[in-house]
């Protein structure tokens, strides 16, 4: 397996209800290195952009709204496969669907409001890292 960096982000619903370090400290205990780490807020168009992948969804304008309703802490985890491993860390996208221990069974609110973002596949980790960090901000 391949040393790798994905984005992943802490979602306004999580920052609201103090759950930064429980998180994060859920990727620590996977093995994945945060080797970036900022607390944000984005404005609805900004969110926009970085969703824009799915701007054809019905979802997509409650969707940029709630990534703007709040702060969010934006990170780079870095591992062996962290794309795949931080989702499987995150869980499924619908909390009900999620695995027991992973941090959208333990926290998330809903299929919209569900306290992490991460990274699908390398191309967009790359495009999602690049869009929030330079690559002075990144320090392995
Ligand atoms: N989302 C939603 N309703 C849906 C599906 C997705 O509000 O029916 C939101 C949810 O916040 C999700 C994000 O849109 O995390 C991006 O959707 P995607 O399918 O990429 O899920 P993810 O990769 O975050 O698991
Ligand atoms: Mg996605």
């Amino acid at each position: 397996m391949a040393l790798e960096r994905t984005l992943s982000i802490i979602k306004p619903d999580a920052t609201r209800r103090n759950l930064t370090g429980k998180i994060a400290a859920k990727f620590e205990d996977a093995g994945l290195r945060i080797v970036a780490s900022k607390r944000i807020q984005m404005t609805p168009a900004q969110a926009g952009v970085f969703y824009e992948v799915h701007k054809e969804r019905p979802f997509y304008g409650e969707l940029c709204e709630f990534m703007a309703s709040g702060p969010v802490v934006v990170q780079v985890l870095e591992g062996e496969g962290a794309i795949a491993k931080n989702r499987e860390v995150m869980g499924a996208t619908n909390p009900k669907d999620a695995a027991p221990g992973t941090v959208r069974a333990d926290f998330a609110e809903s299929v919209g409001e569900n306290s992490v973002h991460g990274s699908d596949a390398p191309e967009t980790a790359a495009v999602e890292i690049a869009f929030f960090f330079s690559g002075l901000e990144l320090v392995g």
